[in-house]
C-alpha cells in the first residue's frame, strides 16, 4: 500500500517534471504564434484590441517563464514537497493561456475577412494541439482546455446563424473532438512511458542494490570466496580469502589456474564437479604451489557449487573455502602426544606397543625373529639428584640423540618412562643362535657409542645401560607381554650385573608373579597374624648369660608355609607396605613382652632388639604412632632397642639423629645394624646418638686376618663413643674367643641359639635367668 502511494507520488513528481521542461517550447511556440497573428489580423481588425491581446499574451508568456525560472532554482527536495502546488500552477497557467486564446474569437475574429478568419481558426487549432499535448494526461483539465480554447468561437460561429458558419461550426466541433481523441491516446502513451521509466528506475535501483549487497556480502564474507571459469582459472577472490592465505593482493588469484595452485587430482576433480551441475566437496591441505617461496599450507573445507550465465549455462563454479587449519592442526598435536614422547620427540610407549603388535602379526607369516631391546640408564637419578630436573632431560635428550645416530632411524625407538628406552628390531635372524648373537654384537654397539663420556654443564659423565631383550618370532605373547617381559630381563640384567645384555628367561617372570604374590599378601597376613616373631638370644661374651634378644619376624604363609624375612621384607619396603609390617611386629612384641613379665616375675632382660626398616622410620608419622602404641599396649620404652641400618640412615642423618634423640629421650636404646657394610660408617659414627653397634655378620661368619683386624678397630670405636659392641653371626667356638680377646661384649649367633619361638626362648631364658 505503502509503496503504490509513494509510486503516485512519483508519477506525479515525473509528470510535473515532464511538464515543466517541456515549457520553454511551448511558450516561445505561442508567442511567437501570438506575434504572428496580431500582425495577420492587424489589417482587419481595430488595432487597439489586438495590441490588448498581445500584450496579455506577453505578460502570459513572462508570468508563466518566471515560474519556469523558478521551477528550475527551487532544490528538488522543495520540489517534491510541493508537487501538487506546482501542478496545480502549471494548470491555472495553461488554463489562463487558454482563455486568452480563446477570447481571441471575439478580439480578434474579422466579421467578413473570410481568409483572416481561417488563418485565426488555424491558429486556434495549432496553439491548442501543442497544448493539448502536454495534457493529455489529465482529462478534466484538458476539457476544461479545449471548453475554454473552443468555447468562444464555437459560441461565435453558431451565433452567426449563418449556414455557412454553423457548418464550419460542426467541422470545428468534429476537428476538436478528433484531438481529444489523439491527445487521449497521447496521454496514455506518455503516461505509460512515465509510468515504465519509474518501474525501469525501480528495477534499475533494487538490481543495483542486491548487486551492492552481493559484493559487500562476497567481500566481507567471514569464509573464502573465489569463482573460476570453465577454463578452471580463477575470475575472482573475496577479502578473506586472501586474508587466510597472508596475501593482500588479489593479482596472485586472478587469472591463476586452479591447476597450478594445488597439487592434488582430488581438488582439481571436486572442482570439475560443477560442470556437472553438481556440488564439490573437499577436505584437505591447500598450498598454493604457484607461489614461489610461498610457505603456508593451509588445511580447508570447501564446497563448490555451479555458476551460470544469462542464457542459463554453466560458465564456472564459485567455491567457499572454510579455513580449518587450527582444528587440522590441534588434531595433530593431540594426535602427536598421544603417539610421541614430549620431551624427546621419539615414539612413545603407545605407539611402540602399536608398532609391537604389527610386528607379533607379521611374525605369523615370515617366521623369522625379531628383537625387542629394553634399555634403562645406569643410576640416572643420581644425575636427576645431583643436577636437578632440567639438566636429567638435557642428559636424556643427548642420549637419545647418540642412540638415534646408531639406529639410523632404521628401529623403532621409544621412550617408555624416564630414563627407560626401547628399541624394536623387525628382523634379527633366522634361528635363536643367530638372533641372540645379533643382538649380542647391536648391543656391544651401542655400549660402545657411550664409551666417549657425555658432556653435563662442561662435566664429562659417563653413562651405562642395564639392557634386557626378548627375541620372539611366532608367540601367542600379546605386545604388552613381550614388552613385560622385555623389562623384567633388564631388571634382572641390573641385579646380576650382566653388563651385556640379558635375555629374557620363563624362570623370571615366574619370580616376578611370586614376588607379586607375597607382596599383595601382606595387608592380609597382618590383619589374621600369619606373621609370628622367632626371639634369637643375645649373650654376655664374658658370662654366656642372655642379656637380651633381637625379634624376627616369620610368615606362616598358607601356601608358602613359613617365609623367611630376607624374601619378603625388601619387597614391602618397596611398596611401602613395611609399615603395616613394622606396626605389626611392634604389637606382637609388646604383647610378648607383657607375657615374658608375667611368666618371669618382671622384665629380667636388658632389652628386646626390633628391626625398624629406614623407610618406616623415616615415615613422618613414626614417633607419634609408637607412642600411641606405647600408651595402648601399656609397655615401657626402656625394654626395647630399636635397630636402625646405617646405610638408609646415612642419607639424612641430621633428622635421623633427631628422631633418636627423640625416641631416647622416651626411654628407647637404639643400635646400628649390620655395621660395617656401609662406607661412611665410622665418619658418622659420632654424630648418632645409638647405644650400640652391631658388627655385621660378614666380618664375623668366617672370619680372616682382615676382617679380625677390622672388628678390633671397631669394637676399640665403640669403647671409645662409650657404646657397647655386638658380633652377630657366631656360629663357632673360636670365634667367641676371638671376641673376647678384643674385649667385644656381646653377641649372637648360631654359635649359642638360633632365632626360637617365644614359647621356647622364654623356657630357655627362665632356666638361663
Ligand atoms: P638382621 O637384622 O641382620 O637379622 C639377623 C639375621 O641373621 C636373622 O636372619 C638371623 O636368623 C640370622 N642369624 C643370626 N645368627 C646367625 C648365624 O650365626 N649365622 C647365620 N648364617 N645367620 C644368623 P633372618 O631372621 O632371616 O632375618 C633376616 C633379615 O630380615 C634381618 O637381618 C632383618 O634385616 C630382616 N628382618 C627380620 N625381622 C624383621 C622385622 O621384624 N622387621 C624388619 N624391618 N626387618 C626384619
Ligand atoms: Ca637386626
Ligand atoms: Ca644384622
Amino acid at each position: 500500500m505503502e509503496t503504490s502511494v509513494k509510486f503516485n507520488n512519483r508519477l506525479e513528481y515525473d509528470t510535473m517534471g515532464f511538464l515543466y521542461l517541456s515549457l520553454p517550447i511551448q511558450l516561445i511556440g505561442q508567442l511567437l504564434g501570438a506575434f504572428l497573428l496580431s500582425a495577420m489580423e492587424f489589417t482587419v481588425v481595430d488595432t487597439e484590441t489586438v495590441g490588448v491581446w498581445l500584450l496579455l499574451n506577453i505578460v502570459m508568456f513572462l508570468y508563466r517563464f518566471y515560474h519556469y525560472q523558478l521551477f528550475k532554482k527551487v532544490p528538488e527536495t522543495e520540489k517534491h514537497r510541493h508537487v501538487t502546488l506546482w501542478l496545480h500552477r502549471y494548470y491555472t497557467n495553461v488554463l489562463i493561456s487558454g482563455i486568452i486564446w480563446g477570447s481571441s474569437a471575439f478580439l480578434l475574429f474579422p466579421d467578413k475577412a473570410l481568409l483572416n478568419q481561417f488563418i485565426l481558426l488555424l491558429f486556434l487549432f495549432a496553439i491548442g494541439f501543442t497544448s493539448m499535448g502536454v495534457l493529455a494526461t489529465k482529462k478534466d483539465l484538458l476539457l476544461a482546455y479545449v471548453s475554454v480554447m473552443y468555447g468562444p468561437i464555437l459560441w461565435r460561429l453558431f451565433s452567426i446563424g449563418d449556414n455557412f458558419y454553423t457548418l464550419l461550426g460542426y467541422a470545428i466541433m468534429a476537428l476538436v473532438l478528433i484531438m481529444l481523441l489523439i491527445s487521449n491516446y497521447y496521454g496514455k502513451t506518455i503516461e505509460k512511458a512515465l509510468i515504465e521509466k519509474l518501474y525501469f528506475v525501480d528495477l534499475k535501483t533494487s538490481h543495483e542494490k542486491l548487486k551492492e549487497r552481493f559484493f559487500s556480502l562476497f567481500d566481507r564474507a567471514p569464509v573464502g570466496i573465489y569463482y573460476y571459469d570453465d577454463a578452471m582459472r580463477i575470475e575472482d577472490v573475496n577479502q578473506s580469502f586472501l586474508t587466510m592465505n597472508k596475501l593482500h593482493d588479489k593479482k596472485e588469484f586472478v587469472g591463476v589456474s586452479l591447476n597450478d595452485i594445488v597439487e592434488s587430482s582430488n581438488f582439481i576433480d571436486v572442482h570439475q564437479k560443477v560442470f556437472d551441475g553438481k556440488t564439490g566437496h573437499y577436505k584437505g591441505p591447500f598450498e598454493l604451489q604457484h607461489m614461489k617461496d610461498y610457505h603456508n599450507t593451509l588445511y580447508v573445507d570447501i564446497s563448490t557449487v555451479p555458476m551460470f550465465n544469462n542464457n542459463h549455462e554453466i560458465a564456472g563454479g564459485v567455491t567457499i573455502v572454510n579455513d580449518i587449519t587450527a582444528e587440522v592442526t590441534a588434531k595433530e598435536k593431540i594426535l602427536r602426544n598421544a603417539y610421541f614422547d614430549l620431551l624427546t620427540n621419539i615414539p612413545n610407549r603407545t605407539f611402540l606397543l602399536d608398532k609391537l603388535q604389527t610386528i607379533i602379526d607379521s611374525k605369523k607369516i615370515t617366521h623369522n625373529y625379531a628383537a625387542l631391546l629394553f634399555l634403562d640408564i645406569n643410576n640416572f637419578k643420581k644425575i636427576n639428584n645431583t643436577y636437578g630436573h632440567d639438566i636429567g632431560d638435557k642428559v636424556i635428550k643427548k642420549v637419545v640423540y647418540r642412540i638415534d645416530e646408531v639406529l639410523g632411524g632404521k628401529e623403532t625407538f621409544a621412550r617408555v618412562g624416564g630414563d627407560k628406552f626401547v628399541i624394536l628390531i623387525s628382523r634379527v635372524g633366522k634361528t635363536e643362535e643367530e638372533s641372540k648373537q645379533y643382538v649380542l654384537e647391536y648391543v656391544d654397539k651401542l655400549h660402545q657409542t657411550f664409551s666417549n663420556a657425555l658432556d653435563v654443564f662442561g662435566k664429562a659423565h659417563y653413562i651405562s645401560f642395564s639392557v634386557g631383550s626378548v627375541i620372539f618370532s611366532q608367540t601367542d605373547d600379546s605386545a604388552f607381554d613381550i614388552f613385560k617381559k622385555s623389562e623384567t630381563a633388564m631388571y634382572e640384567a641390573k641385579v646380576s650385573s650382566n653388563n651385556r645384555v640379558q635375555f629374557y628367561e620363563n624362570k623370571m617372570s615366574e619370580k616376578i608373579t611370586e614376588e607379586l604374590l607375597l607382596e599383595n599378601g601382606i595387608p592380609r597376613a597382618a590383619r589374621n597374624d600369619e606373621f609370628t616373631i622367632y626371639y634369637q638370644p643375645q649373650l654376655d661374651v664374658e658370662t654366656g648369660k642372655i642379656i637380651g634378644a633381637e625379634a624376627l619376624i616369620r610368615w606362616n604363609h598358607p601356601e608358602k608355609g613359613l617365609v623367611m624375612p630376607t624374601e619378603f621384607i625388601p619387597l614391602a619396603e618397596e611398596s611401602g607396605k613395611i609399615i603395616q609390617i613394622g606396626d605389626w611386629v611392634f604389637k606382637k612384641v609388646f604383647k610378648d613382652a607383657h607375657e615374658i613379665i608375667e611368666g618371669m616375675n618382671g622384665f629380667p632382660l636388658k632389652h628386646i632388639a626390633i628391626n625398624v626398616s629406614t623407610v618406616h622410620f623415616m615415615d613422618p608419622h613414626f614417633i607419634e604412632n609408637l607412642l600411641l602404641l606405647v600408651q595402648e599396649y601399656n609397655v615401657d620404652p626402656h625394654w626395647f632397642e630399636l635397630e636402625i641400618t646405617e646405610s638408609g640412615i646415612m642419607r639424612n642423618i641430621h633428622d635421623a639423629a633427631e628422631k633418636i634423640r627423640k625416641l631416647k629421650s622416651f626411654g628407647f636404646t637404639f643400635s646400628i645394624d649390620d655395621f660395617g657394610t656401609g662406607h661412611s660408617s665410622l665418619a658418622y659414627l659420632k654424630e648418632l646418638p645409638v647405644d650400640v653397634i652391631k658388627i655385621d655378620q660378614s666380618f664375623i661368619r668366617q672370619m680372616n686376618a682382615d676382617d679380625e683386624k677390622l672388628v678390633e678397630v671397631i669394637a676399640s670405636i665403640g669403647k671409645k663413643f662409650n657404646m657397647d659392641v655386638l658380633a652377630e653371626g657366631v656360629e663357632t667356638e673360636s670365634a667367641l674367643r676371638y671376641l673376647k680377646t678384643i674385649k667385644c661384649n656381646t653377641y649372637q649367633g648360631f654359635y649359642s641359639y638360633e632365632p626360637l619361638i617365644f614359647d621356647e626362648f622364654v623356657s630357655i631364658a627362665k632356666s638361663a635367668g
